[in-house]
């Protein structure tokens, strides 16, 4: 495939360590498209509530923290680069500690609220593969494809050990699967946007599968919809 065929909104849900930023991030540079992360955002309003130590039940200063910063992507060649009020924060915001917390502040209804205009701000003009939890029922539910990213628990868990473990983090196995299931379960249960999969959603189980045979499935349920993009 070439490069910026159409103005598709393509939505990427699933649980922490499915695959999703990956395969979202390989997806867009394929078709040329913008790659938004959206668990980045939780992650740095997590960030700079810890830093000013914020408490989670103030839901007025967690409101006003989300309409002060400003959070930018840029493309790298190794992801995207995260950006907040001009300062890079794409590994703090990816540390073990910042997950739960980026889980914590998720729940917070103004916070939903902000990021989701944002959200919306970065997918408006199309051409962009969004990617998080709620994309697919709360964000875009009009997208033009929607996938749903699943994996076994215990493999969810190995993959987020291996990617953390490779960025020289100290992690234990046994403890990165239970934070990852403790993370799911959070998402998964919370009253507003729950973590679940869109009704019209393409349910992709990456358990068994590598990368590349899940982009590939992805791109053959693109194509149809390419094609009346024009040429
Ligand atoms: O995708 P990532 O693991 O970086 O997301 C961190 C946390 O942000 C998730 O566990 C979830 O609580 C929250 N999140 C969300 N809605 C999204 C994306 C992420 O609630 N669309």
């Amino acid at each position: 495939m070439g490069k910026s065929k159409g103005n598709l909104v393509i939505a990427i849900d699933g649980p922490s360590g499915a695959g999703k930023s990956t395969v979202a991030r390989i997806l867009a540079e394929r078709l040329g498209y913008i790659y938004v992360d959206t668990g980045a955002l939780y992650r740095t309003v997590a960030l700079k509530a810890n830093r000013a130590s914020l408490d989670l039940g103030d839901e007025k200063a967690l409101e006003s923290l989300c309409r002060s910063i400003e959070i930018d992507f840029r493309p790298d060649p190794k992801g995207i680069r995260v950006l907040c009020d001009g300062e890079e924060v794409t590994d703090e915001i990816r540390k073990p500690s910042m997950s739960l917390l980026a889980s914590a502040v998720s729940r917070v209804p103004a916070v939903r609220k902000a990021l989701l205009g944002l959200q919306r701000e970065f997918g408006k003009k199309g051409g962009v593969v969004l990617e998080g939890r709620d994309i697919g029922t709360v964000v875009f539910p009009e997208a033009d494809l929607k996938f749903f990213l699943e994996a076994d628990p215990r493999i969810r868990g190995e993959r987020r050990y291996e990617e953390l473990k490779a960025k020289g983090e100290k992690v234990d196995l046994g403890e990165t699967i239970r934070e990852v299931e403790r993370r799911d379960t959070s998402d998964r249960t919370r009253s507003l946007a729950p973590l679940k999969k869109a009704g019209d959603a393409v349910l992709i189980d990456t358990t068994h599968l590598g990368v590349d045979e899940v982009v590939a499935k992805i791109v053959q349920f693109c194509r149809p919809k390419l094609r009346n993009c024009g040429p």
